[in-house]
């Protein structure tokens, strides 16, 4: 064999590799734009009210105000009076399901929200609650988490029944009233459907919405769908002393066995990156449409260039990486009462962010080997697994189509959630659980959520109100 014939793999890659950055073209189907003639004013008025109501969750239920939760239900049964009319009503723990009949009960289709809230802290501008209507945003607590997908389902349903719409399949609007604790009202309307045999065609709740910024070399802004979110654990480390004062210690504390434990956990290079198949259609829908050729070059052939996307996900940290691994967050420790005391034990607390694929199981595992203390007790507090992955189809479809009736210059795309909704209790009934706020998003807006001073534009009322509308038009 001459020298040369080596060259020929390496030309060959580099062939293949330009090739593929050369054809990864973005798949796109234009749609028109679709707008509904609805009542803006009553809309964003609707919404106003909504705000008004103080529902405010809180894991101590002692601090709930359950009246504000009961008329806020009621408003519900009185403002729409075309849905109240149409659907079946019941109420399940906190949360609230209305059921409309369609030609056919066999593909019915979930909507869901959540009317709680958080709490409010001291430092708002004005009242959180006054649902105050400005020149172009309505003002409160809950205005963009999600009394505003809430009101967008009432008022897009109700103006589609005004317009004589019949369904071709069942409807029904889901809406839990402790999703900010993780309360029982979505567990309950989930053990429902069970048990009424009900298997939701496709579910949408709260989750992604349109970001800027959202990619390198991507001017366009992306509409992000969850189709998957990771799970979560909460994990608590203990260590117990053998006594003694703090005059004469021992070498050997529950503190400083558990700073040691900490420090391993936090240098261990065991949560390992993987690009999972959200991250990976998130990556192969937005990329084509870079500017850059270098971004399309790494991303076209993930194949060959997988390690070097994580290394950028390393180095770039936040939210990127964070699609790529379970997270680890010491968030709580304990020990003594007072500095002149040895603690009789000590604890740490560590919140998981678990990517698909890795389970809770595996993590405990993999804390006890790592720390590797038998002094140091690990127990489980809350854990939830993450949640399958949604499919990519003709539901997910409807969801894309509805986007770009809204907003056509916007790139819709599926991408894995880090954050949790109330949605992940319906993956094992439905395999379309989609994770969309119709909203789009500054970075300030997000900071609002769970913030200070939250409010919405009336551009996204309208829109959200569309974009349910140009959704229902499928169903
Ligand atoms: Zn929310």
């Amino acid at each position: 064999m001459e020298w040369y014939a080596l060259l020929i793999i390496p030309i060959v890659m580099v062939i293949a590799v330009v090739l593929r950055t050369i054809n990864f073209k973005p798949v796109v189907i234009p749609e028109m734009r679709k707008r509904h003639e609805i009542d803006e004013k009553k809309v964003v008025e609707s919404l106003s009210k909504m705000i008004q109501f103080k529902t405010i969750s809180n894991l101590d239920s002692s601090l709930v105000n359950q009246a504000e939760f009961k008329a806020f239900r009621t408003f519900l049964k009185e403002h729409y009076p075309l849905i109240n009319e149409r659907a079946e009503y019941s109420e399940h723990e906190a949360g609230v399901l209305f059921h409309i009949k369609g030609e056919s009960e066999e593909f019915p289709t979930v909507f869901m929200s959540h009317y709680d809230v958080v709490p409010v802290m001291d430092g708002w501008q004005e009242d959180p609650f006054s649902g105050r209507i400005n020149l172009d945003t309505v003002y409160g607590r809950g205005a963009l988490d999600t009394k505003s997908s809430l009101n967008a389902v009432m008022e897009s349903v109700e103006f589609a029944l005004s317009n004589g719409k019949n369904f071709k399949n069942d409807l029904y609007m889901a809406f839990s009233g402790d999703e900010e604790i993780y309360g029982p009202s979505a567990p309950a309307i989930v053990n429902y459907f069970k048990k009424k045999g009900i298997k939701p065609y496709m579910v949408l709740d709260e989750g992604g919405a349109i970001v800027s910024n959202m990619f390198p070399g991507v001017k366009n802004k992306v509409a992000v769908i969850g189709i998957a979110e990771k799970g979560f654990m909460n994990l608590k480390l203990t260590a117990v002393s053998q006594g003694g004062h703090a005059s004469t210690p021992p070498k050997n504390t529950p503190i400083t066995d558990l700073s040691k434990a900490v420090i391993k956990l936090n240098n261990h290079p065991s949560f390992r990156l993987k690009l999972t198949s959200p991250v990976k259609s998130l990556f192969d829908t937005i990329a084509p449409y870079s500017k850059s050729f270098g971004i399309k070059l790494l991303f076209a052939n993930l194949w060959l260039f997988t390690p070097v996307v994580k290394l950028i996900a390393k180095l770039s940290g936040g939210e990127f990486l964070s699609m790529f691994k379970t997270t680890q967050a010491f968030t709580l420790a304990s020990g003594s009462d007072a500095i002149n005391v040895l603690p009789s034990s000590a604890s740490f607390g560590i919140n998981y962010r678990l990517r698909p694929g890795e389970t809770s199981d595996q993590i405990v595992k993999k804390v006890t080997k790592i720390i590797k203390n038998p002094n140091i007790n690990v127990e489980v507090i809350v854990s939830c697994e993450a949640s399958t992955v949604s499919l990519i189809d003709d539901a997910y479809r409807m969801i894309e189509k509805a986007i770009k009736r809204t907003w056509t210059d916007v790139i819709p795309s599926p991408y894995l959630m880090v954050a949790t909704s109330d949605s992940r209790h319906y993956h094992e009934i439905c395999e379309h659980v989609y994770k969309f706020s119709p909203m789009d998003v500054s970075k300030k807006d997000l900071g609002k959520i769970h913030g200070f001073d939250e409010d919405i534009s009336i551009e996204n009322i309208i829109n959200g109100t569309n974009f349910y509308l140009n959704l229902i038009d499928q169903l």
